[in-house]
């Protein structure tokens, strides 16, 4: 097995589970195809976890990133699916997690219908809202007890700097990451008693297909590194989160920002 050293080297090892049967750790990924969640696939994949890869609707992207993975020795289950869609997510995931408890969770997944909000329709509202916040609960719903009982896991958040700072033009975007930052705290405290680390990392402006339409230069000046971050530098962070054995972080949020916000 090519386990991460660092990783098989603590004591409260989330990952000592499945040393003793043999077999990898899982990392459920959903929204694991493209920007972020593929940065993030592909650094956990290299550190040893076997990959449950969950996306909307881009196949090819998908069957990119399956076999990238499998280049580094690892599995890689492709799950399609709305993530929006309570009964679709219980019925992908809900049997599997039951049967081998997923080590690590990152709720990925999410959507931008940017507009000022007298202009907003209520499915650019709704769409954005069950999509990045519901979301979140549908995969809870069908992952949380088999972690509660396996008594370990790693759960993280995506959310964003807009959700920490709101963002004209992105009221339902921002309002469904600030209720993710409310769920992730709010799930920290149910959870925590079991060993199951939840925490968000809010991301400020990164390059992926997201932010391609985005004016950038007028936001590099409010933004100390004067640059944009790179989907990488979000997995460096969600790879920590998912795997480091000396764990004291726990319903937090975490920003990977070049300084554009600080607290
Ligand atoms: P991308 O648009 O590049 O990728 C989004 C991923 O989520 C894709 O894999 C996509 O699958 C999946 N996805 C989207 N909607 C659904 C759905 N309804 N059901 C299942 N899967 C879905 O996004 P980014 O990588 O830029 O962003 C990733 C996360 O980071 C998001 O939550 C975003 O809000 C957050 N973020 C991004 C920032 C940025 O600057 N890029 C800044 C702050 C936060 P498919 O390919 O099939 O559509």
């Amino acid at each position: 097995m090519s386990l991460d050293l660092r990783i098989i080297s603590g004591q409260h090892n989330i990952l000592d589970y499945n040393q003793v049967d043999n077999e990898s750790p899982i990392a459920l990924i959903v929204g694991g195809t493209r920007g972020i969640g593929r940065a993030v696939a592909m650094r956990l994949a290299k550190a040893g976890f076997d990959l449950w890869l969950t996306y909307r609707s881009n196949e090819a992207a998908a069957e990119q990133v399956q076999a990238e993975v499998r280049e580094w020795g690892r599995t890689c289950d492709l799950l399609r699916f709305d993530v929006a869609d309570h009964a679709a997510t219980q019925s992908a995931l809900a049997d599997r997690a039951n049967a081998t408890p997923p080590h690590a969770v990152v709720f990925n997944a999410g959507i931008v219908r940017d507009k000022l909000m007298f202009w907003m329709e209520p499915e650019e509202w709704s769409q954005v809202i069950d999509t990045n916040l519901g979301g979140f609960y549908n995969v809870m719903r069908a992952v949380l007890v088999p972690m509660l009982a396996a008594r370990r896991g790693r759960i993280v958040a995506i959310a964003s700097v807009s959700g920490e700072l709101g963002q004209a033009g992105q009221s339902n975007y921002a309002a469904s990451k600030a209720g993710l930052i409310g769920a992730v705290k709010s799930l920290a405290r149910e959870v925590g008693p079991k060993q199951v680390f939840v925490n968000a990392v809010s991301p400020g402006l990164i390059e992926t297909e997201m932010t391609e339409g985005v004016h950038k230069e007028s936001l590099l000046p409010l933004i100390p590194l004067r640059r944009a971050g790179r989907a990488e530098e979000v997995a460096a962070l969600v790879h920590f989160l998912c795997t480091e054995p000396d764990m004291y972080i726990h319903g937090q949020v975490l920003s990977v920002n070049g300084g554009l916000s600080m607290r």
